[in-house]
Parts: C-alpha cells; structure tokens; sequence
C-alpha cells in the first residue's frame, strides 16, 4: 500500500493546501469568482487542514512531554504510527480531552497556520452555501 507519493515537488507537494487557501483569499477579493468557486476552494482547504496538512502528530508518547513529533496528516489524524492514527479524533470525543485537542491546535507556528486555514475555510464555506450571509 502506497502512503505517500513524493512528486518533483518533494516535500512542497505537501502544502498544496497553501496554495488553494491563497485561491480562496484571491476568489473573496475578486467579485467575478462565484460561490461556487468560493465553495470549492473552501472544501478544498478545509480537507487539506483536516487530513493532509503536515502538522506534528502530538500523541502523548510515555517519558516526553511535547508528545509524538512525527509529521501528522492533518489536524485530524495522527502520523503513520497506527496507535496514533486516530488519537487526535478519540481526543475530539472525549470532553475531558477535549482542551487537551484544543491546545494542541496551537502547539506551534505550523499548527497555528493549518487551524486558522481550515477555521477560515470553514467560515468562507459556510457564507458560500447560505448566500443571504454574505452582502
Ligand atoms: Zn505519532
């Protein structure tokens, strides 16, 4: 099974999602791009954030206290390791953990990036599907 595939971009080919959030801040900018572009763009994004971004995993590893440092595939999932693949998702459902899964979205420059791309993706996805918010 193929995991990852290293295009002739290399390690860039990994922040596509960059690019798409840039598309995304141009379409708001530019009034001729339509919601539909707007949605897309935003969907795009926001899977990226979520599943592809590669953050740090973060799962608590015993006798470490920054936890996993293995890149992570998004916000939502952990690195290749299998006991942490779905650790940040157990974290989002358990509410004692919760803040424990909030921190970490801010654990450092590159989490911060990734958690205001999909909040703001989210956001503009929202406003894109329910035209009467936007003016
Ligand atoms: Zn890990």
């Amino acid at each position: 099974m193929a995991t990852s595939k290293v295009g002739p971009l290399g390690g860039l080919g990994h922040w596509w999602g960059v690019l798409t959030a840039a598309l995304l801040i141009a379409a708001w900018i530019n009034s001729y791009a339509g919601p539909v572009v707007v949605a897309v763009l935003s969907i795009a994004t926001a899977l990226w954030c979520f599943f592809q971004a590669p953050v740090s995993c973060g799962a608590p590893v015993r006798g470490r206290t920054d936890g996993c440092r293995n890149n992570a595939n998004g916000l939502l999932l952990g690195c290749h390791i299998r006991q942490h693949r779905w650790q940040k998702l157990k974290m989002l459902l358990v509410r004692r953990r919760f803040r424990e899964f909030c921190s970490g979205l801010f654990s450092d420059g590159k989490a911060t990036i990734v958690t205001l791309a999909g909040i703001g993706s989210l956001l503009s996805g929202l406003v894109a599907f329910i035209p009467g918010i936007a003016v």
